[in-house]
């Protein structure tokens, strides 16, 4: 059984800075911060990295209970934002997804800096959250590789419950795939021994992408024959 990871913002969608948005909202509304730090950086972090330095960088205490307080603001944000943005599935990605589960022998999750419940209202609003049934997510950990980690043991328990036969066929011939567009992506496939897929389709261009050296570069995710070609390789 082989094991497929997709990250979410500039990989599946693009929510048209809807999250961004939902978090200048927040700290403009709950906390008094009116313009947050353009210094801090968003793509390929995990939600409470980026909070947790909007706080520091703002003269807040980056505390669990200000991250609660603020996850809370940032989900009540959420869906107005998203409807508000006008957003968009990035190509290929439902033709993708169908490919990858016709084949039957692909699991397919996510990994993601969004807290779950974000991930879960951006992917339902673009109807695509049927397909992600685990993933490793933002809620706790502020690295990405701690996120993978969390990933492969989410999946785990998802595989361990199927049928007899998937999972003997997972335990001998598994096989990791990583799909994202940061270098952060690329970086913490390898975290978990991966194969990385880099697409420049979010905020990194195929230069940045192509240092980062993942296993194949596609120039949208319509061109997904080279990503199916690595799973039989
Ligand atoms: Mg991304």
């Amino acid at each position: 059984m082989h094991i497929c990871f997709l990250d979410i913002d500039g990989t599946l969608l693009l929510t048209g800075g809807a999250g961004q948005s939902a978090f200048a909202d927040t700290l403009s509304a709950d906390f008094g911060i009116p313009e947050i730090d353009a210094n801090v950086g968003f793509a390929g972090r995990s939600d409470k990295a980026i909070a947790m330095d909007l706080f520091r960088s703002h003269g807040l205490e980056p505390s669990e209970q200000n991250w609660r307080r603020f996850r809370e603001g940032y989900l009540s944000r959420l869906e107005k934002a998203l409807v508000a943005k006008q957003g968009s599935v990035l190509p290929g990605v439902p033709r993708l997804l169908q490919a990858l589960a016709d084949r039957g022998d692909v699991a397919i999750g996510l990994l993601t800096g969004n807290i779950r419940e974000g991930a879960r209202r951006k992917l339902s609003h673009y109807e695509l959250w049927h397909w992600f049934p685990f993933g490793g997510f933002g809620d706790e950990h502020m690295e990405r590789c701690d996120i993978a980690a969390a990933a492969m043991a989410d999946a785990q328990r998802h595989l361990n419950g199927r049928s007899a036969a998937a999972t003997a066929n997972g335990a001998t011939n598994r096989q990791i795939l990583v799909i994202g567009d940061t270098p952060h992506d690329i970086h913490c496939g390898r975290s978990i021994g991966a194969r990385c897929v880099a697409v420049p389709t979010g905020n990194s261009p195929a230069p940045v992408l192509r240092d980062a050296q993942p296993d194949v570069l596609v120039e949208t995710l319509e061109n997904f024959e080279p990503i199916l070609a690595i799973l039989d390789r």
